[in-house]
């Protein structure tokens, strides 16, 4: 059964801001954020990449606007870019200035590294004349170091106060169009910042362990760091950092928020048993190859790669289609029911096929057009598969005997250890 976005803690209430056409906070589905990784003066590479991102589902991209090219830059992306664009700033205001004379749906002000009251303002005050908003991007690696000193490093309240530092400037001009990240590199210090945040604010939050690194370890602090909050019903837009092609990150980042029900499944769900003593295939292979082949088609779908047709079916009975093997056949199967039986080196293939049709024509129309001779030759091979291989092939049975004699000290000391039984 898939997990319920209604299982986790209530989202938080905060108010709504947007940028571009994406809503961000009150209620709004949490959206996925990247950044690309191009010079943003590379206006075609930097297009190509953002298409890649959107596609593998970010609705939001950053691009870095570091120089004057890069502004300009922006000028001709943010026209041709399907997604809206929010402008990264780090030390220059005139740069902030440039983006939003470039047309940006967003910017993200580093309060670490952009001091100056009267810059902050004079953007916070062209910001708010343009619609435009911004995120204040607290980070622990870039800290303002007044807050370093006072709290004798990077906390949870150091970075929170460096955000209603901000905060406070905006408020003088008016401006509070206004969402908050408070990263850091440590899973447990970005938790905590977050959690802090969420009380002090009611800004929408955007959520992300900075500089994670490489996966796998990158997907793992990000998805403990996001999930933690997610789960507690904080964050309202997220970002994966990884040292990665970014369209991994977007990926990421969707998947994580189908997984916890809080985005609809947009993309292919791919399961797999992790194989056992009946597996009748590769299944990591027969997985890996349909995983492939399935990817880039965008089904919105759980697909499962089983070992055997003794068990697979029926443990899988919850995704939309499968495919079990046995017997050198595949056996298809949808929710669990059988509706046609292949030769083995045809299954990916048939899988691919109905997958398509199955999003073309419902789960009701395939189930109509099963073969109607495939359940009783599935059976047929279950059974011959349980004649084979018996109702033990893992050999289970046996161990749970061989503990019950153990504990019970009707089996001797024969393998060395003493038993419990004294
Ligand atoms: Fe896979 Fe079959 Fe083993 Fe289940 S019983 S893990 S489906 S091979």
């Amino acid at each position: 059964m898939e997990l319920s976005s209604d299982l986790l803690s209530p989202r938080r209430p905060t108010r709504q801001i947007h940028v571009g056409d994406v809503a961000i906070g009150g209620g709004a589905p949490v959206s996925v954020q990247s950044m690309t990784t191009t010079k943003t003066a590379d206006v075609e590479g930097t297009l190509a990449q953002i298409y890649a991102l959107a596609a593998a589902g970010a609705d939001i991209v950053r691009c870095t606007c570091n120089e004057e090219a890069a502004a300009e830059g922006l000028a001709r992306i943010v026209p041709r870019s399907p997604v809206p664009i929010v402008a990264d700033i780090h030390f220059h205001h005139e740069m902030a200035l440039a983006a939003l004379e470039a047309g940006v749906d967003g910017l993200r002000l580093n309060p670490g590294n952009l001091r100056k009251e009267s810059e902050i303002k004079l953007v916070a005050s062209e910001a708010k004349d343009r619609g435009v908003p911004i995120r204040i991007g607290v980070n622990a690696g870039s800290l303002h170091p007044d807050l370093y000193k006072k709290y004798g490093g990077a906390t949870p309240e150091a970075l929170v106060e460096s955000a209603k530092m901000e905060l406070a400037y905006f408020d003088e001009v008016g401006f509070s169009d206004v969402k908050i990240s408070v990263k850091a590199s440590s899973v447990a210090l970005m938790i905590g910042a977050y959690r802090l945040a969420s009380e002090s604010f009611d800004y929408p939050l955007h959520l992300g362990v900075t500089e994670a690194g490489p996966p796998p370890a990158g997907l793992v602090k990000g998805t403990a760091g996001i999930g933690t909050l997610l789960a507690e019903g904080i964050g309202d837009t997220i970002r994966y950092s990884l040292t990665a092609d970014p369209v991994e990150e977007a990926r990421a980042g969707r998947q994580l928020l189908e997984s916890l029900g809080l985005r609809e499944r947009k993309g292919l769900d791919l399961i797999a048993c992790p194989s056992c003593g009946r597996a009748q295939v590769d299944v990591i292979a027969v997985a890996k190859e349909a995983q492939e082949a399935l990817e880039n088609l965008n089904l919105p779908i759980q697909v499962a790669v089983m070992g055997c047709v003794v068990n697979g079916p029926g443990e899988a009975r919850s995704a939309d289609l499968g495919i079990a093997a046995g017997k050198q056949k595949g056996h298809l199967f949808i929710q669990g029911k059988i509706v046609r039986v292949v030769p083995e080196a045809e299954m990916v293939t048939a899988l691919v096929a109905e997958a398509e049709r199955l999003v073309a024509e419902g789960i009701e129309a395939r189930l109509a057009a099963a073969d109607a001779s495939a359940e009783a030759e599935a059976e047929a091979d279950r059974r011959a598969l349980l004649d084979e291989k018996g109702a033990d092939p893992n050999a289970s049975e046996q161990r749970v005997d061989r503990i019950r004699r153990r504990v019970s000290g009707t089996e001797g000391n024969g393998a060395g250890g003493p038993t419990h039984k004294e």
